[in-house]
C-alpha cells in the first residue's frame, strides 16, 4: 500500500555527517516519465561516502541532495506518453539518465554522456524517499516473483555484469577478483552465469571471503596489507590450476591494481572496477611486455536487463548479500550500521513501504 500522497518523507543530505529526514512536495511527472512509490532502497559505498566527506572526486554536495539510488518502486501514475508502464508495475530503477542526444548517447555507450543525470550524483537528487519521479524508459518492470529487494539489488549487479562483459568472461574463464565487498561478490555472481570455470577472489577480511565461498568461489584467498604483490601473484598461480586470464579489481588499492596486472597472463585482461586514490603506481611495462589489456568501467551500459534475467531465472541469487533491514525512519541507523560494518553488514536495505508488502 502507497504512503498517503502527503506525505512524502525524504532522506535529505544537507552537507558531512548531516542527513535529515523531512517532507518535500511530491514531484511533478513529465510525459515521459513515471512517479513511483518507493519500496526498497539499497545503501552503497558512494552514499556512506557522500555522508563522510560531501563529495567523490569532482562530484562535489554544494545544496542538499537526496541519497539512495540502489531502488525499486511502484508505478503510481504515469506520463502522457509513457506505454511500457502502467499503474501498479513493480520496477527496478536504473538510477541514470542520459541525455540521448550526444555522440556517446548514440553510440550506446550513454554511461559515458556528460549531461547524465544520476540519482544521488550532485547535483542530482536520489531516490530515498517515497514518492520519487524517473524516466519511464529507465524503470525496469520486475516479474512477479522477483521481490523489490532484489530489483534494488540489480543496480550493484549491473556494475558486476558490466565489469565481466569489459573484461570478456566467457566459458572457461579463469577469473581473479580483488576484493569481497559487495561489488566483488555481485562480480563474482556475474562471472559465475557467464560461464567462468575458476574464480579466485581475495579480501583483508575472513568473513567476506567466507560469504564469497557460500556464493560459489572456487577458491578464496585472505590476504594483509603488507604483503607484496609480486609474492601474492604467485601464491594466485599456484592456488589457481592456471593463470587467470582476467583479473577484476573491485576494492580500489593500490596494492590490489598492482596485483591484478602481476597475476594476470599473458594477452589478458585487468579490469579496473575500484575507485581508490585519483593517481597509483602501476607496473606498466610489465603489462605492455605481456600485452595485458588494463580497462576501466563506469558504472553500466544495457546491462540492467540482463541482470534481471540473470535474477530472474533463478542463475543469480543476490539475496544473501543483503544482511540488515531498516524502515526509512531508520535511516540514520541503517546508514551507521553500513558505514561500520556492524554486523557482518555486506548490503544494508531501506524499507520505505514495510518490508515485503510488495514481494
Ligand atoms: P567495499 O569497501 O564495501 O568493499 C571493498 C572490499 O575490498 C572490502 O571487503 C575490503 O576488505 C576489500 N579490500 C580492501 N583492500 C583490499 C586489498 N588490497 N585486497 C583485497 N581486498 C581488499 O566497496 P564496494 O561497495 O564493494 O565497492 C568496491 C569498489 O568499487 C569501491 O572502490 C567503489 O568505489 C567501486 N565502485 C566502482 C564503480 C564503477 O562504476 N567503477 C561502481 C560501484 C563501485
Ligand atoms: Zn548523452
Amino acid at each position: 500500500m502507497a504512503a498517503a500522497l502527503d506525505d512524502n518523507l525524504t532522506a535529505v543530505l544537507h552537507g558531512i555527517e548531516d542527513l535529515r529526514l523531512e517532507q518535500r512536495p511530491i514531484p511533478e511527472i513529465a510525459d515521459d516519465e513515471v512517479l513511483l512509490a518507493m519500496d526498497s532502497v539499497g545503501i552503497c559505498g558512494s552514499d556512506v561516502h557522500y555522508l563522510a566527506h560531501g563529495r567523490i572526486g569532482h562530484f562535489i554536495l554544494t545544496k542538499p541532495m537526496i541519497i539512495g539510488h540502489e531502488a525499486a518502486g511502484v508505478v503510481a501514475k504515469l506520463g502522457k506518453k509513457v506505454t511500457n508502464l502502467k499503474v501498479g508495475d513493480r520496477v527496478a530503477i536504473e538510477p541514470g539518465v542520459p541525455c540521448r542526444y550526444c555522440d556517446h548517447c548514440k553510440q550506446g555507450k550513454y554511461n559515458l554522456c556528460a549531461d547524465m543525470v544520476f540519482c544521488a550524483t550532485p547535483p542530482y537528487d536520489g531516490n530515498l524517499t517515497r514518492y520519487y519521479k524517473h524516466a519511464a524508459d529507465f524503470c525496469f518492470k520486475l516479474p512477479d516473483h522477483v521481490s523489490m529487494e532484489e530489483g534494488a539489488l540489480l543496480e550493484p549487479l549491473s556494475v558486476g555484469v558490466h565489469a565481466c562483459r569489459r573484461g570478456g568472461v566467457g566459458l572457461g574463464s579463469k577469473v581473479l577478483i580483488l576484493g569481497a565487498g559487495p561489488i566483488g561478490l555481485v562480480t563474482l555472481l556475474a562471472a559465475q552465469s557467464m560461464g567462468a570455470s575458476e574464480i579466485l577472489i581475495t579480501d583483508l577480511v575472513q568473513s567476506r571471503l567466507d560469504v564469497a565461498k557460500e556464493l560459489g568461489a572456487t577458491h578464496t584467498l585472505l590476504l594483509s596489507v603488507d604483503q607484496s604483490a609480486e609474492d601474492v601473484s604467485k601464491k594466485v598461480h599456484e592456488i589457481m590450476t592456471e593463470e587467470p586470464n582476467i583479473s577484476i579489481d573491485c576494492c580500489g588499492a593500490e596494492s590490489s591494481a598492482r596485483l591484478a596486472i602481476f597475476a594476470t597472463r599473458s594477452g589478458g585482461v585487468v579490469v579496473i572496477v575500484g575507485m581508490g586514490a585519483p593517481e597509483i603506481k602501476l607496473p606498466l611495462i610489465n603489462a605492455l611486455a605481456r600485452e595485458v589489456d588494463i580497462r576501466g568501467i563506469f558504472r553500466y551500459c544495457n546491462d540492467y536487463s540482463a541482470a534481471l534475467a540473470l535474477v530472474a531465472s533463478g542463475k543469480v541469487n543476490v539475496k544473501r548479500l543483503v544482511t540488515q533491514h531498516f524502515d526509512i525512519t531508520e535511516t540514520d541507523k541503517a546508514f551507521e550500521t553500513s558505514r561500520r560494518g556492524l554486523g557482518g553488514a555486506i548490503k544494508v536495505m531501506i524499507h520505505v513501504q514495510p518490508r515485503d508488502t510488495n514481494n
